[in-house]
């Protein structure tokens, strides 16, 4: 993706329109503007990397699993190539301890996004999908309760655009049940509820890097924390062939390894992600007290599960319309550019054309799919293009 910076584009519009009036173009997140922050630091820790000759399961990549696990407050983190592997990975190792086998089930939401899943079925298990709770579209347990079966053995809350799932009480029927719990932390880096983390709630998390990520890198990568000894040390051995001794292989794994460069640039960013989640947590605070219009709902617009402020890192800001096409032209019409996440939910999905929930009705999901639309959110919006898409909302009407 590639941004012209928001004063170029208000030039050129401003040129071509002027007499509709002021004109901005907000972009729905600006990367290039979030890694300009600490550019200097970046080339230099690049330039590190270059010129010490070692690319590949180094003392950068330690430095920054010590500085990731203090961060989410769990004993180890593990980087891995990508958010997806985190997850994959970790069910893998649960497979080669013997605390999982095929065919064991898995209790998912069922509007999350595809990767979740995938993990699941790579490893041959077998997906439950369960609605979410319609206000914060995370886990409901309530219906985990329901989807429990003699099969059971894991449970996978996602902290679905930033907000921690309903932890304490999935962990309560974790525990009375006996099941695994592995967190999808992939859009929650930071967020804490009880002041304990994304990444240290369920056995083991996993997590992304992914360079639209709240903790992005420039390029792919990902990391699994745990607390769990036994189970760091499997994965350790699986993201690099099975093994921890050269040449000596325990277990068929995979190469799937955090890079020294990867890893430096992570250890840089980690620095600013306290500021950056404020500043997104600054952006929605204006969303919420600024957008006022029938046709939108807000994010946790409900005096039900709403968690503390800290709960929430704002990964996306996510708005619903059941005018949701028309609000979207309207905001494009007026320069804000959005996105939908997701258009389609995972049981819709032609990949998963053979499986047992393959279009199965899923009412709270596919209500949730028609209606979401994902407002700009980044730590690098001005107060004037964040003012400029508030404006932009309320002047949205069906018959304009
Ligand atoms: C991004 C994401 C993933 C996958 O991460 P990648 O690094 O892209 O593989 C998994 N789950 C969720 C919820 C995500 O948002």
């Amino acid at each position: 993706m590639i941004f012209i910076s928001a004063t170029l584009i208000s030039v050129c519009i401003d040129t071509k329109n002027f007499l509709k009036g002021l004109h901005m173009n907000v972009p729905f997140l600006d990367l290039k503007a979030i890694n300009q922050i600490c550019r200097e630091q970046l080339i230099q820790e690049m330039t590190d990397v270059l010129d010490s000759g070692w690319y590949i399961q180094g003392e950068r990549l330690k430095r920054f699993e010590d500085e990731f696990s203090a961060y989410t407050g769990a004993r180890y983190s593990v980087g891995v190539a990508n958010g997806l592997d985190a997850l994959t990975l970790t069910i893998r190792a649960w497979k080669e301890l013997g605390k999982l086998k095929d065919y064991d089930e898995v209790i998912v939401p069922a509007n999350t996004y595809i990767a979740t899943l995938l993990a699941i079925t790579e490893n041959n298990l077998k997906p439950v999908l369960v609605e979410p709770n319609e206000y914060t579209y995370n886990l409901s347990p309530k219906n985990i309760e329901f989807a429990l079966t003699d099969k059971t053995r894991l449970i996978m809350p996602v902290h679905l655009y930033g907000q921690l799932a309903d932890m304490p009480a999935i962990n309560v029927i974790a525990k009375r049940e006996n099941l695994l719990v592995l967190e999808d932390s992939a859009q929650a880096h930071g967020a804490q509820v009880s002041g304990k983390s994304a990444g240290n709630w369920g056995d083991a998390s996993g997590f992304s890097f992914y360079p639209g990520k709240n903790l992005g890198a420039l390029g792919d990568a990902g990391a699994i924390t745990s607390s769990d000894t036994e189970l760091v040390n499997m994965i350790q051995a699986l993201r690099n062939y099975g093994s921890h001794e050269k040449y000596k292989n325990l277990v068929q794994g995979v190469n799937s390894r955090l890079d020294e460069i990867q890893a430096a640039i992570l250890s840089v960013k980690l620095k600013y992600l306290q500021t950056q989640t404020d500043a997104r947590r600054r952006v929605a605070t204006i969303y919420m007290a600024g957008i006022k219009n029938s046709l939108i709902k807000l994010p946790l617009d409900t005096t039900i599960d709403v968690m503390s402020y800290r709960s929430h890192v704002w990964h996306l800001f996510v708005i619903r319309s059941k005018e949701r096409e028309k609000l979207q032209q309207h905001l494009a019409a007026s320069g804000v550019q959005t996105l939908i996440h997701y258009p389609i939910p995972p049981h819709q999905q032609q990949a998963y054309a053979g499986a047992d929930f393959y279009n199965k009705s899923f009412p709270v999901t596919e209500r949730i799919h028609r209606e979401v639309l994902s407002l700009p959110m980044s730590p690098v919006m001005t107060d004037a293009e964040v003012h400029h898409v508030v404006e932009a909302c309320n002047s949205f009407s069906v018959d304009a």
